[in-house]
């Protein structure tokens, strides 16, 4: 089969590169070989939440001094203006799903973490930030921090206690509740078992909500503010959300917790029906392994199930992720690419690869490598020649920090678009 597009990975890079190419009638294939980072994640979209070691609150503004600072950063490769479309567009078609995402038009805001901090980001789902918060929270004069028994991923004594040190709730009582769900024992698990996923199930059944609602009002029912662990559901969380909170006539908000991540797991659903119901094919649980290149054209790619069986397109997105997915291999004392062997951004010396203190301010060098690629997002092979029909997207691109710079899925997202709109010209120009 010979596709336009292939794009090798399923994070939020290559599938919104996908969405793109599949939603302009492009024939494409996105071929993944496991989770992405959205499973782990705090399920927030960051665009910009650092510089220079100091929170960013207007992120466009400091896209502009970054752009006319840093050359190599993707962010410049990108410019504002297909950031901005890159976002509006990626929020759009989780719209299309179902998944509404709150931002703040110019600013970022702020959403409380599993630990009781506070994070920008660019944004959330609505039922982990909205206008109400926005609104009410200077009037605020009581929060509760529920726990469901048998829950072990998330600890509101700690959240409450971190939450209280802040300056915008000095005037505010925070207090941790635990509230027991019968239905839980009803499953047949041990009840100290439980992870977000387990949790989540309960309330996706319909029967249960009303009696969970009943409880959450009885542990919070003179809070202004509900606060719990991201469980309210995987698919109907929309529904669950609203009902939780016309039942309990509080207002009830989800905090990230540990992984499993329930918030990435929406928006993984809402990503890969949206390529689907665009026609898009998605192969997963395969790994591409190597690819047939020449004269800087790769001509196919070969997987782990099908190594003798070409996979063709007439163009290619590199959307592997980094360390973390697979999309960089780093050995005792080398790294490289592992399907193409493309040319990396890093320092050949391990001890300069991170920063002997792991909480360091100014992080890890070894975040900041990755491929190399033109303007285009086109990368170079070993002999310094850009291979014409791949571009790269996300967490495999080099020279920037996702988490010093707070910026991980928002050049994710700018990056999958922009490597889709090249393709997109590129097939126009030669049709
Ligand atoms: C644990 C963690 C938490 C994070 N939390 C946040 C957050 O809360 N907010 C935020 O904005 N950013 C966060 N980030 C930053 C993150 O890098 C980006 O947000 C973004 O999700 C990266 O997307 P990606 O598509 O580039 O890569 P990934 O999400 O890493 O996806 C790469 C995909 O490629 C597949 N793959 C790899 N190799 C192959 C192969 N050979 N063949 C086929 N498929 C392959 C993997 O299975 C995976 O599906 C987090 C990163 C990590 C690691």
């Amino acid at each position: 089969m010979r596709y336009d597009c292939i794009i090798i990975g399923a994070g939020v890079a290559g599938l919104t590169a996908g969405i793109r190419c599949a939603k302009e009638g492009l024939h494409t294939a996105i071929i993944s070989s496991g989770m992405s980072a959205l499973h782990f994640s705090s399920g927030s979209i960051d665009l910009l939440g650092y510089r220079d070691n100091a929170v960013v609150y207007k992120p466009f503004e400091a896209i502009d001094q970054l752009t006319g600072t840093i050359a190599q950063h993707p962010y410049t490769k990108c410019g504002k203006p297909l950031i901005i479309e890159a976002l509006l567009f990626f929020k759009q078609e989780c719209e299309q799903q179902g998944l509404f995402l709150f931002d703040n038009g110019n600013l970022n805001h702020f959403h409380v973490t599993t630990l009781g901090t506070l994070k920008p980001t660019y944004f959330s789902q609505r039922s982990v930030f909205n206008e109400d918060v926005y609104s009410r929270f200077k009037a605020m004069k009581k929060i509760v921090i529920i726990n469901f028994e048998g829950y072990r991923d998330f600890h509101p004594q700690l959240a409450a206690a971190q939450l209280s040190k802040h300056s915008l709730f000095a005037n505010c009582e925070i207090v941790a509740k635990q509230i027991e769900m019968p239905q839980l024992q009803d499953d047949g698990k041990y009840p100290h078992e439980f992870r977000s996923i387990d949790i989540a199930r309960i309330f996706e059944k319909e029967a249960n909500i009303e009696k969970i609602a009943d409880l959450i009002r009885l542990a919070a029912k003179d809070a202004d503010f509900v606060v719990m662990p991201a469980v309210m559901g995987i698919t109907n969380f929309n529904q669950i959300h609203n009902k939780l909170q016309s039942r309990t006539r509080l207002l009830v908000y989800e905090v990230p917790t540990l992984p499993p991540s329930i918030l990435g797991m929406r928006i993984d659903n809402a990503l890969k029906s949206r390529f689907a119901e665009l026609g898009g094919v998605y192969i997963a649980g395969d790994k591409v392994v190597r690819a047939d290149i020449t004269d800087d054209v790769v001509n196919a790619i070969y997987t782990n199930s099908h190594p003798e069986n070409p996979m063709e397109a007439q163009c290619y997105i590199l959307s592997t992720g980094s360390f973390f997915s697979g999309g960089l291999v780093s050995e005792f004392d080398n790294m490289y690419e592992p399907i193409f062997k493309l040319k990396l951004h890093h320092e050949p010396e391990r001890n300069k690869w991170y920063n002997q203190n792991f909480f360091h301010r100014d992080s890890h060098a070894f975040l900041q490598y990755g491929v190399l690629t033109d303007e285009s997002l086109r990368p170079y092979d070993s002999n310094n020649n850009i291979i014409q029909n791949l571009y790269c997207s996300g967490a495999i691109m080099a020279h920037y920090n996702p988490i010093k710079e707070g910026c991980g899925s928002g050049v994710a997202i700018s990056t999958g678009y922009k490597a889709a709109g090249q393709i997109i010209n590129l097939l126009k120009r030669m049709s």
